[in-house]
């Protein structure tokens, strides 16, 4: 055969770059609202409400009555890698806040259309402005507005027509945007959210501010999953040397489900963690069979030296960069968390861990489970004998 001529290189355009880029960090409806509700919540809101038309295909509004936007931002707000939560690559090491890369706003103007009005403190007006590629499109309209700021993302994935397609052939993001908000809601207790689907009478998640755990999960999932939790607490051994402190709630052998609800915070972001979820599960299953599909709530917080939040744009799985320390003991080596752990570790992908170091955590919570999970039987059959 004549041999081919290579084909030529040539540079593509920034559009084009721009594009597939935010068509990463937002894959779908719901990762829109995942990052519009962190934004809200870095801004200190106290209030957060999301309305949703078409599964956020047609509009994402997200209103929130946090410290707002300056006026003199408004030009760069939506222009890639522009922030006010990250100045220096070191500033990643302690970073509180849940955005740092300024790329989220900025992805949702390359996929949709993007309108933001938004008041400071001490204003007497809002301002509103409208964002396509990342560029403001008209200089700031002077406008009423109440306490804070509210994005609405219009025609989503508009100028993206496989996504679009497959989609709308899909069942629609609404019960994820739903799912995520009431997760957002146990774990932010001392926000109000409520989520709403365009042209309904009612909110469908609607939570209001409370100082206990429990309230908020039974306000956000209801009285039948709140009455059947435990408390559950962990930490290493040495609390001169704490390396990590975890709390939650998880369900005890009364509470029947069909599937898992695990909702997981490492430092106050959500994630997932495929490891943790299946060990936990494996817990249920050899203790209590009849409930071995829980429901777990749990909050982890590490030295934020210790974790590594820079690793995917959509930022759902952090990893956990543990140091173990000579001073920690483990406390129980039960040979099923030994085997539970070989067993999760085989083609684990998904979850980007130094799996030596996570070992130690997902040992720990699970000892803890599991003798929550003993003594709560025990003593249940115990009362049941007498
Ligand atoms: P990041 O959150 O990583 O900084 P984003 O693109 O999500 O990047 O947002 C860019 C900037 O816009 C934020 O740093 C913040 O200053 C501002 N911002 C976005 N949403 C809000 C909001 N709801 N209230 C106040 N400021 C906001
Ligand atoms: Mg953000």
């Amino acid at each position: 055969p004549i041999p081919k001529e290579p084909p030529k290189i040539h540079r593509l355009d920034e559009a084009v770059v721009n594009r597939i880029a935010a068509g990463e960090v937002i894959q779908r409806p719901v990762s829109a609202v995942k990052e519009l509700v962190e934004n809200s919540i870095d801004a200190d809101s106290t209030s957060i409400s999301i309305l949703v038309k078409d599964g956020g295909l047609k509009l994402i509004q997200i209103s929130d009555d946090g410290h707002g936007i300056r006026y003199e931002d408004l030009p760069i707000l939506c222009e890639r890698h522009t922030t006010s939560k990250l100045s220096t690559y070191e500033d990643l090491q302690s970073i509180k806040s849940m955005g740092f890369r300024g790329e989220a706003l900025a992805s949702m103007t390359y996929v949709g259309h993007v309108t933001v009005t938004t008041i400071t403190k001490g204003q007497l007006h809002g301002y509103r402005a409208s964002y396509r590629d990342g560029k403001m499109e008209h200089e700031p309209k002077a406008c009423a507005a109440v306490k804070g700021t509210q994005i609405m993302i219009e025609n989503l994935f508009y100028n993206m027509s496989a996504r679009r397609k497959t989609l709308q052939n899909s069942a629609d993001d609404y019960p994820k945007i739903v799912d995520l908000i009431c997760r957002f809601a146990i774990h932010h207790m001392s926000v109000n959210f409520s989520c709403r689907k365009h042209g309904a009478a009612r909110a469908d998640v609607h939570s209001v501010s409370t100082s206990s755990r429990l309230d908020a999960i039974r306000s956000v999932y209801g009285i039948s999953v709140a009455q059947n939790l435990m408390k559950i607490e962990a930490s290493d051994c040495d609390p001169s040397s704490s390396i990590f402190e975890m709390d939650g709630f998880i369900s005890n052998s009364n509470y029947i489900a069909k599937k898992i609800t695990m909702i997981l915070f490492v430092n106050d972001r959500l994630v997932e963690c495929g490891a943790l979820k299946r060990a936990i599960e494996i817990v249920y299953a050899a203790t209590l069979p009849k409930a071995s599909k829980p429901f777990i709530y749990m909050s982890i917080k590490l030295p934020p030296e210790h974790i590594d939040v820079n690793v995917h744009p959509t930022k759902r799985e952090v990893k956990m960069k543990i140091k173990i320390n000579e001073n920690v003991k483990i406390c129980v080596r039960s040979p099923l968390a030994l085997f539970i752990l070989r067993f999760s570790c085989i083609g684990d992908v998904v979850c980007q861990v130094s799996l030596l170091n996570q070992e130690v955590i997902i040992e720990k919570i699970q000892s803890s489970v599991e003798s929550k999970l003993r003594n709560s039987n025990e003593s249940r059959t115990f009362q049941e004998q007498r």
